[in-house]
């Protein structure tokens, strides 16, 4: 191994990631201060490709929430929004944004500008909610995409078939919609060249994602789902679309291939390779993370990496030919791609264990996500009766740290490792 190309690449991905993050923060405060508006849109379903192609500045506020936790004040921002009225049961995310938004965008990471419109599709019904809230407080319009799921568990509808084309039909008429209103909000014709070119790298940007996740099933895992994951999601959703965008990923790719060809792990000592299924707990995020590694635990998969991802991970190619047909599409199956990854884990969780040779699942239920968190424990009940697999259940919040006890956390992680090791244990007895 050539000691020099290890060091260029090995970590570049990490590097190039919060370097990306924090020009898009910066862009945003620099349209702020120029008093210039932004589309505020959401993880799944954002229409990134068709919002930059109309120049716009695109704010994710799920993201400018989270960030606020990560960087230890989101409790501040909470309070402030409980003051002034809002129920401490409600999505920390919504919450901590409403501070901000009565605070004239005040964020530590640089002033997030006011959204002149919003677009929101249904995967999650707070999204509906929140919009209404900017509605009121800034007069803006709010644009719906209404996203068929699937009707039935474990029936999903495939392109060709007639209930897939007719709700493919419906998306794409409400797409035409939402052109009309980006052309009356910009005071500018739809560019379908332009729209073409930021598909393609979606298109690039999005085959490197399903590369990505494919390589970690390599032992050791090369990266953390969790804690990199976390980064890679920020650029995917930030810079879908764009040339940028498409150039990391295909450096990450790079990066991560040199890893499994070298036999570089992310940790030297993994013991246990691991899924999370949840929300990161982002007020104690690289704590929660040790408590796992002091075990050997490595978060090698995630369903996060699928809910969180805009639809990325499918490795969905737009045919650029028939862009909004095919945007219609690829929205389609992201979206419901989406919501199954939210709702109905436990058949993803099942071809995880084998691909990736998962030892353990950790569920991570949190207060103030109910769409992530409801049904999570007869999905967890449902999982171990169907395979056996070890899981463990811990309870907090990605916001909240007045709910996060890094203690009585720590003390459950603790036994279900005490738990994994005795397991491994009997199994190495059995097989003398
Ligand atoms: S998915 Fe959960 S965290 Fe995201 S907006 Fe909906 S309720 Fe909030």
């Amino acid at each position: 191994m050539n000691m020099q190309e290890t060091e260029s690449i090995v970590g570049r991905a990490n590097r190039d990631g919060a370097n990306l993050l924090r020009s898009w923060f910066k862009s945003l405060d620099e349209a702020a201060h120029r008093d210039e508006k932004a589309a505020y849109v959401f993880v799944m379903g954002s229409m990134n490709e068709m919002l930059k192609a109309f120049d716009m500045h695109i704010s994710f506020p799920e993201i400018t929430s989270l960030q606020l936790a990560v960087r230890h004040v989101a409790h501040e921002y909470l309070q402030e929004a409980e003051d002034y009225g809002y129920s401490p049961d409600i999505c920390g995310y919504v919450k901590s944004d409403v501070a901000l938004q009565l605070r004239g965008g005040e964020h530590p990471m640089g002033r997030i500008p006011k959204p002149n419109m919003t677009v929101f599709t249904n995967a999650c019904n707070t999204y509906i909610k929140w919009a209404e809230i900017w509605e009121r407080l800034h007069k803006i319009p709010i644009c719906t995409l209404d996203v068929p799921g699937h009707r039935q568990i474990g029936v999903h509808t495939q392109p060709g078939q007639g209930q897939f084309e007719t709700d493919r039909a419906y998306v794409e008429v409400q797409i035409k919609e939402l052109i009309s209103t980006l052309e009356e909000v910009n005071g500018k014709k739809f560019d379908i060249d332009r729209f073409r070119e930021h598909l393609a790298y979606t298109n690039q940007m999005s085959q490197s994602w399903a590369r990505l996740l494919e390589l970690n099933r390599s032992t050791p895992s090369v990266y953390n789902a969790l804690t990199d994951g976390t980064i890679y999601l920020g650029v995917a959703n930030g810079f879908r679309g764009t040339k940028a965008g498409a150039d990391y990923f295909a450096d990450l790719v790079e990066e991560m291939e040199y890893k499994v060809a070298n036999g570089i792990g992310t940790t030297t000592d993994e013991k246990h390779r691991l899924t999370f299924v949840g929300v990161p707990c982002y007020p104690i995020f690289r704590r929660f993370n040790e408590i796992f590694s002091e075990w050997g635990g490595t978060f090698v998969h995630s369903t996060y990496l699928w809910f969180a991802s805009g639809g990325t991970n499918r490795g969905y190619q737009y045919d650029l030919a028939d862009p909004i047909r095919s945007f219609a599409e690829g929205t389609l199956l992201s979206v419901r791609d989406a919501m199954d990854s939210m709702f109905d884990q436990t058949s993803l969780l099942k071809d995880a264990i084998d691909d990736y040779d998962l030892g353990g699942v950790v569920y991570h239920p949190i207060k103030s996500c109910r769409t992530v968190s409801t049904g999570l424990a007869d999905s967890r009940r449902q999982l171990m009766k169907d395979t056996g697999i070890s899981s463990l259940f811990i309870e907090s919040d990605m916001m909240d740290r007045r709910v996060v006890s890094e203690a009585q956390l720590k003390n459950r992680i603790d036994a279900f490792f005490e738990g994994l090791n005795s397991r491994k244990q009997q199994v190495a007895l059995r097989s003398i």
